[in-house]
Parts: C-alpha cells; structure tokens; sequence
C-alpha cells in the first residue's frame, strides 16, 4: 500500500514537472503576460516559439533565477546565457544535455552581457562543445578586465571613489573584503570570440535574428530581435518589473551610464514593434514593449526632477537614496545603491544642473544649480 502511494506520488510529481505552461494572458501594469507573470518552467524548458525554448535557472540571492534560451536548429543548439559558474548550475546544464537537448552538439553560446549570472558558464560550454562564444567587444573586453582583478588587492581609487561617495570606514571594510567576487562566479573565459555588433544579422538554423545593442546596464548589452518570430531575447536591457541595475562603478567615476541607458532605450521605443513578444533574463515573457520603455524611462526622468529639487540644500550622496529608492538601503545593497545613486547625479553634473564639491572630510557634497533648469529633451 505504501509503496503504491509512494509510487502514484512519483508519478504526479513528474507529471507536475513536465507540465505544459497554459496561456492565460494575464495583465498586469499595463504588460499582458502570455503564461501568467509567475509561472515559469521547471525541470523542463518550454516552448515560447518555434524552436525557441525557455529554461530557467535557480541561483542564489534575491534574484533567485536566470531565463535562459535554447535555440534549436537541425544541426543542434545555440545557448543564449549561462548561468553561475556553480556545481548546481553545471549539474541543471547536465541534466539538459542528456534528456531535453537529446546530447546533440551545442554550436555556439551567446552572452548578452558581461555580468557573472549570463557569462558564468560561457568559457566552460564552449570549451565543453568546442564551440565558438559570441559576444559584444565592449562586454568581453570589460569581462576580461573583470576577471584579471580577482584575487588582487583593491585598488587606491576604488577605495578614494567610495570614500567621496560617502562610504563609512566600515562599509568601506566590507567593500574590501568582497572585492573580486566576479571571477568567483565565473569560469575563465575563452580566449577568442566572434564579435557581435549592432545590426549586425545572425543567421542561426533558418531565422535571422538581428543584433540590437543597448547601454547603460552595462556596456554594450546585446538584445536578439527576430523578426520572423516576433520577439526579441532581451536580456537584461529590458526586463518587465524590475529596473535594471544602471551604475557608475570605480573603473570611470565620472562616467554617465544613465545618459547611455535613456538614450539606447530611448532608440529602442523608436524601433521595436509594439506587438513583440519580450523575453527577459529575469521574471517571466511579456508583450507590451513599448508601454514597458516608457515606464522605465519615465522613472528615471522622475527620479532625476525629484534628485534636483532635493538638492536645493548641499547633500551627501547617501542622502539621496530617499530620492531613488522606496525602502531603507541595507548593508548588502549599499554599493549597488551607491553606484546607482552616482550615475542619477553624475547625469545632472555632466548637463550642468548639478554641483560638486569635495568637503573637508574629503566626500562630495551635491548641490543644484538654481539658475539652471531640469530639461531633459533628448530622452525621448
Ligand atoms: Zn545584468
């Protein structure tokens, strides 16, 4: 009796697994989810489009998990996005290998961008199938460098561009100490690449996908835009309830990502057709593009009109998380809400809407210019 209904339990467990995502376009802020906004496969990839498969990985964190896009042709597959360089991430690729992807060969892995969840595994998939890695130049370069610091000492300006930026002596501790986690996720990187540039026309099986490169997240993002299929392999450039993280990091502390961002999203809207089904690396397919660039653009315009106004009065750059962020900022995110921070005043300071100065405790202190005025035409 037990050993039935240990049975029958197996039995619906790996029907549960294996089943089909059911359409059920549901609406929500103004995106229509075809498959439910919280519902993605598990074990199983799904089929989203002819040939064009939705797996989904588990990691760690808040982000608890990658979308990744399995592309199949006659000739066998084309991986789009990786994963952590984990054991478990390495074990769900075996998994797939054996059972879904049949051990046909994969013939080149793709990367949208440079960061460890998309990258992780790319060196050790095509070191494994002997295939090539495709991937911007901007983003393999700036991955490379990444990699080369893991291990070293953190660099007197990172810790000058922490310390201006308001970091406390124990912040800039934990900083220390967690310096170089890029290479922990990341299996070493091939050695060569084929290039990917913008527009650039992939042919892979009997699709064309056209390469859209967008900035900001991170260097030079590349989206895959098919035109047959009516969607697009957006990655993290365009994601449907989260802001993706737009950051100035101690490499270029006077750098402008935010002007890169609105400016690519900006060129999106004008080009991508509004009935795209969007596949995102993180949370779950949408449609509704265009209502979803104009939201982010939008908060970041609302954002930067809310950073001037509170700047009225000289601030330290922690005081204008009240401006960017709805909750209190903990430890483990203050350097992602520093940077992010940087880049909303950076983007002021580069228009000239925004003063600098360094106090006498060596931070900066922002002020903005009363005689200038919030105008931001060319977002748009
Ligand atoms: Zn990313």
């Amino acid at each position: 009796m037990d050993k039935c209904r240990r049975g029958a339990i197996t039995f619906d467990l790996v029907q549960s697994r294996r089943r089909k995502l059911e359409r059920v376009d549901e609406k929500y802020r103004g995106l229509t989810y075809p498959w439910g906004r919280l519902h993605h496969p598990e074990e199983e990839p799904f089929e989203v489009a002819s040939g064009v498969w939705w797996a989904r990985f588990s990691m760690p964190g808040a982000l608890n998990h990658i979308n990744l896009w399995l592309l199949e042709d006659e000739d066998g597959w084309t991986i789009v996005d990786t994963c952590l360089n984990l054991d478990s991430s390495r074990d769900r690729w075996e998994y797939l290998f054996e059972g879904f992807m049949k051990n046909m060969p994969v013939q080149r892995v793709i990367c949208t961008h440079m960061h460890p969840d998309h990258i992780g595994l790319a060196g050790w998939l095509c070191d494994r199938f002997n295939c090539d890695l495709y991937m911007t130049q901007a983003e393999f370069l700036t991955s490379t460098l990444m990699m080369s610091y893991t291990g070293e000492n953190v660099p007197a300006a990172a810790i000058q561009f922490y310390h201006r930026a308001g970091f406390s002596a124990e912040q800039l501790e934990n900083y220390q100490k967690r310096f170089g986690g890029f290479g922990r996720f990341t299996a070493p990187l091939p050695h060569n690449y084929q290039r990917l540039s913008d527009r650039q026309t992939l042919a892979i099986g009997n699709r064309y996908w056209q390469v859209v490169v967008g900035q900001g997240h991170s260097p030079e993002h590349a989206c895959l835009y098919c035109p047959a299929l009516q969607l697009v392999i957006a990655g993290d450039q365009i994601l449907p309830r989260i802001t993706p993280n737009v950051s100035v990091f101690p490499t270029e502390p006077d750098g402008n990502p935010l002007e890169g961002w609105l400016t690519s999203n900006a060129r999106l809207l004008n080009m991508l057709p509004d009935d795209l089904l969007v596949l995102p690396a993180h949370q779950a397919p949408f449609r509704g593009v265009r209502v979803r660039l104009n939201q982010i653009i939008d908060s970041h315009r609302m954002a930067l009109a809310k950073l001037y106004d509170f700047l009225e009065e000289p601030r330290l750059l922690p005081d204008c998380f009240q401006c960017l962020f709805k909750r209190e900022i903990g430890e483990n995110e203050i350097q992602m809400a520093t940077g992010e921070t940087v880049a909303h005043l950076n983007y002021l300071w580069h228009r000239g809407n925004v003063y600098r100065e360094i106090n006498t405790r060596g931070q900066y202190e922002y002020r903005s210019d009363p005689e200038a005025h919030y105008i931001d035409i060319d977002a748009k």
